[in-house]
């Protein structure tokens, strides 16, 4: 027998969880326009939305809130965040940011000059969001499986260094700012990528004078599948396999609210002093002095803290586990899932889920706003709505990829929520021919996942048939 493993923490406090009614669900589900970022948290039973900002914090994190220094210059809060980014990820300059867009957005302004091309592993949204604000070009240059959904491959976020050299030979390399390559790849289902990978790209960059940029926003977890998948990492501690993973990286960016384990904060980090020196203008007039960049003494005190707790062994061997207890239940059952799962969410694959959906009819959306008003678990779309429109063309982007994500909070939620959340997924997969497709009443002209207003394209408004509802 297999011996069970449980969370690697105990329970000093807890908050009460909505439990509503199908009736209550509906109402908020419809005032909502069947989008579920605009659904109240006081409505929702097992968040699994994001794991962007709602991790729990440690008793250790909450005790050194108390001894923020939220001094305006020189705050001693600030020199053990930079000591712990140091310590832990390696780089030499370090600067605050109120998140992880807000360095996006500063290294996006300092390396892109207008008709430039950003190579990257499938795009982010926010991260794109900023290239093309600055004139720059996405091309994505990630290995063919990342996009078919069906495709085993132990580090699906690889980039594909013929698609990356291709790249350079057409735009040439003065025209590449960076090559932007996040670990791991969020859009593509937390998918890793390899340490040999990682290092190909480097030389590879090297050669052609290019830098290269992690989104190191998941970088933990991109650790661990190193560890447990790649050849010689087996027995390397999560600390020593990160360090090397930032060795062939210039700088990075980081949103500190997912692997650092703290609700809000970021940074971006480099090693070139020049850089650094201009970054650290740019800092000042968009987030704050250098030595707080948009965060309180007391938040940067947390993410110190949060910084060196995540690299504990335990505790992300326990975090993939849970994922993948929540995944590996979905496969069992059938479920069609994005596979391998990955380091924080499990993706449904939403055109095998509604085959009877055209694209068009947002199938992802549809599923999440269905899981909700099946069980109250909120998810949310990543798939056509979240790819929004051609720049110049003005169509839909169409993603290969049409996925419900449904991202697990770190240390939140327990392995009996998962279980949870998987009951109500295999009854609705055997529902799954009532659920009608939606149409957009509301399409805002930027990032239109978060406010996009739908309604269901059914003859009596209803977005599954109801002779099966639960309570
Ligand atoms: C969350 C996220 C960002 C942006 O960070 P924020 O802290 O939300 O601004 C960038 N890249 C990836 C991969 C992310 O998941």
């Amino acid at each position: 027998m297999k011996r069970r493993t449980a969370e690697p923490y105990k329970i000093k406090s807890v908050e009460p969880v909505a439990m509503l009614s199908y009736e209550e669900r509906k109402q908020s589900l419809q005032q909502a326009g069947y989008n579920t970022f605009l659904i109240d948290s006081k409505d929702v039973y097992i968040d699994l939305l994001t794991d962007s900002g709602t991790t729990a914090m440690s008793d250790a994190q909450w005790g050194a809130l108390m001894t923020g220094d939220e001094a305006y210059a020189g705050s001693k809060s600030w020199r053990k965040l930079e000591e712990a980014v140091r310590d832990v990820y390696g780089f030499q300059y370090v600067l605050p940011t109120h998140q992880g867009r807000g360095a996006e957005n500063i290294l996006s302004q300092l390396k892109i000059k207008k008709g430039d091309v950003v190579p990257g592993n499938m795009y982010f949204t926010t991260t794109r969001a900023h290239q093309e604000l600055n004139g720059a070009t996405f091309v994505d240059i990630i290995i063919d499986e990342a996009h078919d959904p069906t495709i085993e491959h132990p580090f699906k976020g690889n980039v594909d260094l013929i698609k990356l050299q291709k790249v350079i030979d057409e735009v040439g390399a003065e025209n590449i700012p960076y090559v932007c390559l996040a670990v791991t790849v969020n859009l593509a289902g937390g998918q890793p990528v390899s340490m040999q990978n990682m290092k190909l790209v480097y030389d590879l960059c090297k050669i052609h004078d290019i830098d290269v940029m992690l989104d190191a926003t998941r970088c933990v977890e991109n650790a661990y599948f190193i560890k447990e998948r790649e050849a010689g990492y087996a027995n390397r501690s999560i600390a020593a396999i990160l360090k090397e993973m930032m060795s062939y990286a210039d700088g990075c960016t980081m949103s500190g609210k997912k692997d650092c384990l703290v609700n809000i904060g970021g940074f971006l980090a480099m090693n070139d002093e020049e850089l650094y020196i201009r970054s650290r203008e740019l800092v000042v007039v968009y987030e704050g002095m250098p030595s707080y960049g948009g965060m309180a003494g007391r938040d940067m005190e947390a993410m110190a803290i949060g910084i060196r707790e995540s690299i504990d062994d335990h505790y992300i061997e326990h975090r993939i586990g849970q994922v993948r207890h929540l995944g590996e239940q979905l496969i069992d059952a059938g479920i069609p899932v994005v596979k391998p799962i990955g380091g924080h969410a499990v993706f449904l694959d939403a055109r095998a889920f509604l085959p009877h959906l055209r694209q068009e009819e947002f199938p992802a959306q549809a599923l999440a706003a269905a899981l909700y008003l099946d069980s109250g678990v909120r998810s949310m779309e990543r798939g056509i709505v979240s790819a929004g429109r051609n720049k110049t063309t003005g169509q839909h982007n169409t993603p290969n990829l049409e996925l419900v994500r449904l991202t697990i909070p770190r240390r939140v939620y327990t392995n009996n929520h998962m279980d949870v959340v998987v009951d109500s997924i295999v009854d609705l997969y055997k529902k799954r021919a009532s659920i009608c497709g939606l149409k957009m009443d509301y399409e805002p002209p930027t990032l239109r996942f978060f406010n996009a207003r739908f309604s269901p394209l059914s003859e009596n408004g209803e977005l599954m048939s109801e002779t099966n509802r639960t309570s």
